[in-house]
C-alpha cells in the first residue's frame, strides 16, 4: 500500500498542523481524515488526488473522529466517508451548535464550571458554524454520505480499530500485513493527547484512552501515522511513555484533593505544562478543567475518590 502524506496548516495555535494520508493499492483508494472544516483543506486534498490521478468518487474517506481539524471534507464535499456510529451525532456541532447548549449548561451546573470559562468553547462552535458555510448559504448534507463502521470491520485491506478516549467513537485504521496504523489523535510523537470529560462522551474517557493504548501495545505495529506531528517509528516505547504520563497525572490529581473539592479547585492545584491554571489562556482553561474532571472520574471508577452532590454540585473527596 502506497502512502502519501499531506501536511495541512491549522488556523489554531495547537496543534500546528494536521496530517492527511492518501492510501493507494491497485484500484483501491482511501484517504485517512479530511482536514479542517472549510473550503481550503478540502480543495487541497481534492487537487492532490487529481495530481495522483485518483478519482474522488472512487476514494473512501476514513475519518478518525469528529473534531474540527479532521472532518473538513465530509462537511464540504460530496464524498463517501466512514465513521464510528458514536461520532456521527457530534457532526451537529458544526451545523447546529445550539443543539448542544443544554447538555453543556447541565454539565457546567453539575460540576460548577463557570459559564465564563465555557464562552470560548461556545464561540468556537459558533464560529465553526460559520466556517462550514452555514451562514453563507452552502447546504450541508452529512449523514447521507457517512457510512457507519465498527471495530474489526474491514474496508478493503484496511482493518477498523475502535480506539476511544480522545473521543468516544475514535477510530484507527490498521494494515496488519504491513504493521502500519493510522492512529488519529491517540498517539502523537511529541505532545500528549487531550482527554477530557465532556457532555455526550463516555463516563470514563481516561480509562478508555488507557485501554486503547494497551490494546495498541498488543498489536503488531511497526509504524504509527498520527493525525498531527511526526510519524512514530518506535511505537511501543512512545505508547509506554504516554501510559506513564497518564498514570503520573492520575497520582498528581489524587494528591491534589484536600477535603471536599470542586473540579475547578483541583484544577488550580495541578501543575500544567503552560504553568499554573491562571497562566492558561481561556481555551486552555476549558481543556484543563475537563481533563481534571476526566481524571477524577477515573479515580472515582477505581474507588479512590468519592463523589458527593451538595446543592446539585458534585464535590470530590479521597
Ligand atoms: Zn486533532
Amino acid at each position: 500500500m502506497e502512502v502519501n502524506r499531506i501536511i495541512l496548516d491549522l488556523p489554531i495555535k495547537s496543534p500546528e498542523y494536521s496530517n492527511v494520508y492518501i492510501l493507494e493499492n491497485d484500484d483501491e483508494y482511501a484517504v485517512v481524515d479530511g482536514g479542517f472544516v472549510g473550503e481550503k483543506h478540502s480543495e487541497i486534498i481534492k487537487s492532490k488526488l487529481e495530481e495522483l490521478d485518483i478519482p474522488l468518487n472512487k476514494t473512501k474517506f476514513l475519518i478518525t473522529h469528529h473534531h474540527i481539524d479532521h472532518v473538513g471534507i465530509v462537511l464540504w464535499k460530496k464524498v463517501s466517508s466512514y465513521m464510528h456510529p458514536l461520532e456521527i451525532p457530534f457532526l451537529k456541532l458544526y451545523t447546529d451548535p445550539d443543539y448542544f447548549a443544554r447538555p453543556y449548561i447541565e454539565w457546567s451546573g453539575k460540576y460548577s464550571i463557570d459559564m465564563e470559562l465555557l464562552k470560548p468553547l461556545y464561540s468556537f462552535f459558533k464560529s465553526s458554524k460559520k466556517m462550514v458555510g452555514y451562514s453563507t448559504g452552502v447546504k450541508i448534507e452529512t449523514k447521507s454520505r457517512v457510512q457507519v463502521v465498527e471495530d474489526g470491520e474491514k474496508i478493503g485491506m484496511i482493518r477498523v480499530v475502535h480506539t476511544p478516549g480522545h473521543s468516544p467513537g475514535h477510530l484507527a485504521f490498521y494494515l496488519p500485513d504491513e504493521g502500519v496504523i493510522f492512529s488519529g489523535d491517540v498517539v502523537l510523537s511529541v505532545t500528549t493527547t487531550h482527554v477530557g470529560y465532556y457532555p455526550g462522551y463516555s463516563i470514563d474517557p481516561i480509562g478508555d484512552h488507557m485501554r486503547t493504548l494497551k490494546k495498541l501495545l498488543e498489536m503488531e505495529i511497526d509504524t504509527i501515522y498520527p493525525a498531527h506531528e511526526d510519524i512514530v517509528k518506535n511505537p511501543d516505547r512512545r505508547i509506554q511513555e504516554l501510559l506513564n504520563h497518564y498514570r503520573a497525572r492520575m497520582e498528581e490529581v489524587h494528591s491534589c484533593i484536600d477535603g471536599e473539592m470542586r473540579v475547578i479547585e483541583v484544577a488550580h492545584r495541578i501543575s500544567w505544562s503552560a504553568g499554573s491554571f491562571e497562566d492558561l489562556d481561556p481555551w486552555g482553561k476549558v481543556l484543563a478543567v475537563s481533563e481534571t474532571l476526566a481524571f477524577l472520574k477515573r479515580l472515582s471508577a477505581d474507588g479512590r475518590v468519592k463523589e458527593r452532590e451538595v446543592n446539585g454540585v458534585v464535590h470530590f473527596t479521597v
